[in-house]
């Protein structure tokens, strides 16, 4: 575990899990804060160190410039989290990586995930300009800022995300969640690891809202619904109601609650449909039935659990989990049990 404040590397790329975990937070604060700008067509990500994440409301003017120039835009910088900023503030207080000056976390644009930098600045300036982005100035030629009014100040949310995460994994030693970056909150900061805090769960829930979720998490679990035999006509990584409506099938085949939530479980059941290197092509979407018929068990482990909990402390996330542990039961196993149960032989 390399703790942030013992990060040399330059690269922002060094602290992407610590990165993930804040922008799950985030999206959990608050969601659809961040949405992924790496399914735009004819956007590139210079490399992969570019934070592929915006305010939706940048991402649509995105999405406009580059609809209108019809030309592929190479994106340096976009988003910058809490974690990439004081690793760059820590470079530059150590003179180290040529960075000759950097603001403390949450004092540029890119903390607020509504500014770009980007190659052939000159040749998109019309083209931006015309689409709600302003030009800064020839002092930092790559560098736009999103003038949509839809665009709101984020960085009390990132700080809050931090501290809520930070509490979380120590709970024996709390922040308060009050979003100011304080002295505490900056030495805590130092002090988490690069790699993320261990034992998170780093995804995001993916379930249908308003707005909807989009991204590649989405387009993976398309992919996934639809090798596990769920009919699914658009793979579009959006998650709207068709995409609720394969999940809620999904789990009504593998004796999960049909909620239509991707939580931990029901992500992990899914996405075992999909080996690592093989990806379903979009186009020819497959019209089987769901391949795993639902378990149709002589007993019921959630019913048995229910009969026991007299104060009623069992969840609906408790409920999913054992219904997933009774799918794994071989079918005779679970026969030979409930005879036991009811007296039988
Ligand atoms: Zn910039």
């Amino acid at each position: 575990m390399t703790l942030l404040k013992d990060v040399t590397d330059c690269s922002t790329y060094s602290v992407r899990g610590l990165d993930d975990q804040l922008i799950a937070q985030m999206n959990r604060i608050s969601p659809g804060l961040l949405v992924r700008i790496d399914d735009i067509n004819n956007v590139k990500l210079a490399d992969a160190a570019v934070h592929p994440w915006m305010q939706r409301a940048a991402k649509v003017r995105l999405q406009n410039a580059v609809v209108a120039r019809g030309k592929q835009i190479i994106i340096n910088s976009a988003y910058r989290t809490l974690a990439g900023q004081m690793l760059l503030y820590q470079h530059y207080q150590n003179r180290r990586c040529g960075i000759t000056a950097a603001s403390t976390p949450g004092k540029s644009n890119h903390n607020n995930a509504s500014a770009i930098d980007i190659e052939d600045s000159q040749g998109w300036r019309p083209v931006l300009q015309a689409n709600g982005w302003r030009w800064i100035g020839s002092f930092d030629p790559m560098h736009y800022d999103c003038t949509d009014p839809g665009i709101t100040s984020i960085n009390s949310i990132s700080v809050k995300a931090f501290q809520q995460l930070w509490s979380i994994v120590n709970p024996a030693d709390k922040l308060a969640d009050d979003g100011i970056f304080g002295p505490a909150t900056a030495s805590r900061l130092r002090f988490s690891p690069a790699e993320g805090f261990p034992g998170m769960e780093p995804a995001r829930i993916l379930r249908l809202t308003q707005p909807v979720q989009a991204g590649r998490d989405v387009g993976d679990l398309q992919l996934a619904l639809r090798k596990a035999g769920i009919k699914l006509d658009k793979a579009d990584s959006i998650f709207g109601p068709s995409t609720d409506k394969a999940v809620k099938d999904f789990q009504a085949a593998n004796s999960l609650v049909a909620d239509g939530i991707v939580g931990p479980i029901t992500r992990k059941i899914i996405l075992s449909y999909t080996p690592k290197g093989e990806v379903t092509p979009p186009s020819n979407p497959p019209i089987n039935p769901p391949s795993n018929p639902p378990i149709n068990s002589s007993i019921n482990l959630a019913e048995i659990f229910y009969t026991y909990d007299t104060q009623g402390l069992f969840t609906s996330q408790q409920q999913a989990d054992l219904k997933w542990l009774q799918s794994q039961i071989p079918q005779a196993t679970l026969e030979q049990f409930s005879k036991l149960w009811r007296g039988g032989s």
